[in-house]
């Protein structure tokens, strides 16, 4: 699915005195397949810019186009649920959102809700499952019993249940150690190579991952976009990042120097990022 923000614009609290300015004139422009990262440092607007991509928040000004769904201000509730069913969100620490008494009823409440066929939701859940790097024993089980990893997996298997065409990642491996982030973003990273159209937008405060697991970067700062473009093109203008508060680590210089926008296969720097 092809998603776009046009001249996008966003106040907190609009008409209150406690207004805040979040987003002006954002361009996004993300086609099918995509693997994106949106970087920026904190208040930069990340999180609010990609709430507007899955319908959580309607824009004060310009829109927001996702295949045939278009919102901007003034759009209907019911617009905004047919977003939200296309494009799923793996909020920052997932796991907090697990409620059921059993590992199945989390996972299929996303397809209940959205009214899928009982005899598919059987499918989903074990599609689901398997892609969240998990195994099917666990589904009887309480999520509350599981270990901190399983239960972000069966959160996120959650959110894969429900089949979007986009999964937008906010900050999906924090408190992981490089070992746990790598194993968390290589998840994704398959989920999203399983299906052609199939796209991710990953907002991240690590500039490694952003340089291994996008191949377009939009680059956040004051509520707006300020760089765009391929790893190897936005991490060579270091000195504009430094400025707006973000640093390059070597490991990334080294990569992007050697031309590699995506180095899945670069083991060696995995293991620098690894000793970093
Ligand atoms: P980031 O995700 O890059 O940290 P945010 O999108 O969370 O940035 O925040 C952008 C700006 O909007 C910040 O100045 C932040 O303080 C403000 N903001 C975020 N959420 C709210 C809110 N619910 N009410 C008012 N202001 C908010």
């Amino acid at each position: 699915m092809h998603i776009k923000a046009q001249d996008l614009g966003f106040i907190y609290g609009k008409g209150t005195p406690f207004e805040k300015k979040a987003l002006s004139d954002v361009n996004v422009d993300i086609p099918p397949g995509s693997r994106v990262a949106v970087v920026g440092h904190t208040g930069s607007g990340k999180s609010t810019l990609v709430q507007h991509l899955n319908g959580l928040l309607i824009p004060t000004e310009g829109s927001v186009t996702a295949g045939e769904v278009r919102i901007s201000p003034g759009t209907k509730q019911k617009e905004l649920y047919r977003l939200r069913r296309r494009v799923g969100m793996v909020f920052q620490y997932p796991e907090h959102q697990l409620f059921e008494e059993t590992v199945e009823k989390d996972i299929s409440f996303a397809p209940r809700n959205f009214g899928v066929k009982e005899t598919e939701i059987r499918s989903r859940i074990q599609a689901a499952v398997a892609a969240a790097g998990l195994d099917d024993s666990i589904l009887e089980r309480s999520p509350f019993e599981l270990s901190g990893g399983q239960m972000r997996r069966v959160a996120i298997a959650g959110v894969l249940a429900g089949e979007p065409d986009v999964l937008i990642l906010d900050e999906p491996a924090a408190g992981l150690d490089p070992k746990g982030r790598r194993q968390m973003m290589k998840m994704f990273s398959d989920w999203q190579k399983a299906a052609a159209a199939r796209s991710y937008i990953l907002v991240t405060h690590h500039m490694e991952d952003a340089a291994k697991y996008a191949d377009f970067i939009y680059v956040m700062n004051g509520g707006t976009v300020v760089m765009e473009g391929q790893p190897s093109v936005v991490f060579l203008e270091r000195n504009r990042l430094l400025e707006i508060g973000l640093d390059v680590p070597m490991p990334v210089r080294i990569l992007m120097a050697l031309g590699h926008s995506s180095p899945h296969s670069l083991t060696t720097y995995e293991a620098d990022e690894t000793a970093a």
